[in-house]
């Protein structure tokens, strides 16, 4: 079963998205371990804080590196882990295949950042990789984990019921995915494709996949760049 550790300063953030649907069910079907840590709880002095004013000066506390190591540290002591992720808009941007294959691991910790973010002692010495949902800033790393979690559980074998599903998702193969239609077949005459209704397997295979190359083409041609090398 794969484990995921998550270091948070707001636990309440991380409790809707794995209570729900398909997260859910992964959890109960024990397929993952979601443990969601309150840093706080390794605060050291006496006031609980696990921030403080930035040297040098400036707007916004940054996150102590003590609190996180300690943190990290006692979780390292229960487990050996593949991955240290620090969720930050400056990491490397997440798509698929590094869902992919972040979803073959065993343990992973992700830490979530708040205020201005973490010492840069942190990323240096007890990081292993820094993840980035995308160039915009948000106010803390709970979302992102979260979308990087979904990401990464959705694909685990044995999640979706139907396990074909997820592998006929836009950019698996570098494929955006094919338009999809259900009942009715006739909706104020506005038509469903009719090879949809044809009910000849191959036909529908070949249309969908000609679906996929031309809206991959028109929508994001720099993934047919990636096919054609
Ligand atoms: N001052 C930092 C931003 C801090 S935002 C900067 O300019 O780079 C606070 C926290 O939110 C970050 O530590 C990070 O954990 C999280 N975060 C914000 N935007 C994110 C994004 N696009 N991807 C991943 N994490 C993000």
């Amino acid at each position: 079963m794969m484990h995921i550790d998550i270091i948070t300063v707001h636990p309440g953030l991380l409790e809707g998205p794995f209570s729900h649907s398909i997260l859910k069910r992964a959890i109960q079907k024990n397929l993952v371990e979601i443990n969601i840590i309150n840093l706080r709880d390794y605060a050291t002095n006496k006031h609980k804080s696990v921030d403080d004013y930035a040297f040098g000066g400036g707007a916004g506390m940054v996150m102590m590196i003590e609190p996180i190591d300690h943190c990290i540290a006692d979780l390292k002591s229960k487990r050996t882990y593949d991955e240290v992720i620090y969720m930050s808009p400056d990491g490397e941007q997440l798509n698929q295949g590094m869902s992919n294959s972040l979803s073959l691991k065993k343990n992973i910790i992700i830490l979530c950042g708040h205020y201005k973010g973490v010492d840069e002692r942190v990323r240096q010495h007890l990081i292993t990789r820094e993840i980035s949902v995308g160039d915009y800033v948000l106010s803390g790393g709970e979302l992102p984990a979260a979308v990087l979690c979904d990401s990464i559980i959705r694909i685990i074998p044995g999640v979706l019921n139907d396990e074909t599903s997820a592998l006929s998702d836009s950019f698996q193969d570098n494929l955006l995915a094919p338009p999809v239609y259900t009942r009715p077949a006739n909706y104020k005459g506005w038509d469903v494709p009719e090879v949809l209704l044809s009910g000849n397997e191959s036909l529908i295979n070949e249309w969908r996949h000609l679906q996929s190359l031309e809206r991959t083409q028109i929508r994001r041609p720099d993934l047919s760049d990636n096919n054609s090398k």
